[in-house]
């Protein structure tokens, strides 16, 4: 998608892709090699203008060594932290933006003080490499004795791995913040916010994105969320789209984590903005100036995760934008998308409905 927005730019691409088939192949040059192979890395940043990542488990010793040859955005930092669920909460509560209590996880008498610490009902994650809910166990239980019992079987069942122990939410609604930081113009980075977006998981895995969030009327949670992300973007000096999630409560927003890159949460911006998440992810990192952000009237995108669906009976769908990434078909894999647009959240209702009724999951 990044390609597909980056052509009528002007821009060519090549991508580094570890699997075969990669999807990014109808859009430049393909280096089908490892993350930690010197010859393709080098074949990779052979006379590149700037180089980019839009996977967060590129390993940060890759992207250093990237960055020590040309213009890598966002920094080898913002991979870092978001790398880290430690390092990434640690940051959120630096700036002040609010985050769970949380406890680091290593060794079984850091897993009962985390337990004793933080209480029960929470989550526990895997410090690195979970997504889409991989790596997690929900603690239920309450009582002193109980919780520590099971987060010290929780930790054991997830092999014994650097964990974070978080406090259980009890969030209303899930939303995130996508902003695009450019680079440095006559003393100041440039920001542009697309507007706040609601999202559905199930299973760990996003389902739907709705824009404007329907959970904020008012703007008053975007105006906290932007705060935030300005905040953070400026500590991290980052360039490039920056995705951050919230939950929203009843005393307001609280971090669950970032993205440094473009995000799921936004691939409504193909259709619905005025432009994309990934051409201002574009113009930020080659020091473009950026494009509007604004939302045309209402728009939801839902995820088509396992099962592709009948292309013809998506395409009766009045206003129904079909993409499918060519990837090939595997239980919880996210296939494609479709984003339905509408002049007001109320006209989403219908088209959604008959949308609904022409996907499975899974
Ligand atoms: P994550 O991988 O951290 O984004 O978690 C995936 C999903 O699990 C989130 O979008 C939430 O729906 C749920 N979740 C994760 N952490 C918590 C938490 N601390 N409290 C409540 N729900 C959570």
């Amino acid at each position: 998608m990044l390609g597909l927005a980056g052509i009528p730019l002007g821009f060519q691409f090549r991508f580094l892709e570890p699997s075969a088939g990669c999807p990014a192949a109808i859009a430049g040059e393909v280096i089908p090699t490892d993350y930690d192979d010197l010859d393709g890395l080098a074949r990779l940043v052979d006379g590149l203008a700037v180089a980019t990542y839009e996977f967060e488990n590129v390993p940060a010793a890759t992207a250093d060594w990237i960055a020590q040859r040309c213009d890598l955005a966002p920094s080898a930092r913002a991979l870092a932290i978001a790398q880290d669920r430690i390092a990434e909460k640690c940051a959120f509560r630096d700036l002040g933006i609010p985050v769970q209590p949380f406890a680091a996880v290593s060794t079984d008498a850091e897993a009962v003080h985390a337990a004793r610490t933080v209480g029960g009902p929470c989550v526990l994650k895997t410090r690195r490499l979970g997504y889409d809910g991989k790596g997690q166990c929900v603690i239920r239980e309450t009582g002193d004795a109980a919780v520590v019992e099971a987060v010290t079987r929780g930790w054991n069942s997830l092999g014994r791995v650097a964990c974070i122990l978080e406090a259980f939410v009890p969030f209303t609604a899930e939303v995130s913040m996508i902003a695009a930081r450019g680079k440095r113009v006559h003393h100041a980075n440039p920001i542009a916010f697309y507007p706040l977006i609601q999202n559905v998981h199930r299973e760990g895995i996003l389902f739907r994105s709705v824009a404007p969030a329907p959970c904020d009327p008012l703007g008053e949670l975007a105006c906290a969320a932007q705060g935030h992300v300005q905040r953070l973007m400026e500590s991290l000096d980052y360039v490039g789209v920056i995705a951050v999630e919230f939950f929203v409560t009843d005393a307001g927003l609280v971090a669950n984590e970032m993205a440094p890159r473009v995000h799921n949460s936004g691939h409504w911006t193909i259709d619905g903005a005025a432009t994309s998440q990934f051409e201002n992810h574009l113009r930020a990192i080659s020091g473009m100036p950026l494009g509007p952000t604004g939302v045309r009237g209402a728009c939801a995108m839902t995820n088509l995760v396992g099962t592709a669906p009948v292309t013809a009976e998506i395409l009766a769908i009045q206003g129904a934008r079909l993409h499918l990434y060519g990837k090939g078909v595997r239980p919880g894999r996210k296939l494609g998308h479709i984003t339905l647009c509408a002049e007001d959240p109320a006209a989403l209702a219908r088209p959604l409905d008959r949308l609904d009724a022409c996907l499975k999951w899974g």
